[in-house]
């Protein structure tokens, strides 16, 4: 499951990367307010309890505790929460989610889908032969 634009609304903060540089700090800095979308939540909670929910997400590994402290504050249903690594945070999103699905699969999981709201990870996940569901936010990093 991705986090931003299909559990949390970053739309409130969107503006942050509208300029001619993107302030991806000042953008990453508000996430702690965005708003649970709560019908994709509950769709999460309505999963088989046998699977486990993985949260992959291409925020950086800094906002590990900010993000942990969201989700325990919307009571959202997880196993195992994947953010971008250190040395990863030159990586695009798509090269990121590419590889962190490549190493779910090595660990052992067997991922059935994902729900996601870029398409162009959407496109990936295709050719990754893993079955997407796209979620429409309007807006993605
Ligand atoms: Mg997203």
């Amino acid at each position: 499951m991705d986090i931003d634009g299909v559990l949390a609304d970053a739309a409130h903060r969107q503006w942050h990367l509208d300029g001619p540089t993107r302030d991806w700090n000042g953008f990453f800095a508000a996430a702690s307010g965005d708003a649970l979308l709560a019908h994709h939540a509950e769709l999460v909670h309505c999963l088989d309890p046998g699977l486990q929910v993985v949260l992959l997400t291409a925020r950086p590994f800094r906002l590990r505790r900010l993000t942990l402290a969201w989700i325990e504050q919307h009571g959202l249903r997880w196993d195992l929460l994947a953010l971008r690594g250190p040395t990863e945070d030159m990586l695009h999103s798509v090269r990121f989610k590419r590889r962190a699905l490549a190493v779910l699969r090595s660990y052992g999981f067997t991922p059935v889908f994902a729900l996601e709201d870029d398409p162009r990870i959407v496109e990936m996940y295709a050719g990754e032969a893993l079955p997407c569901v796209y979620v429409h936010s309007g807006y993605y990093g």
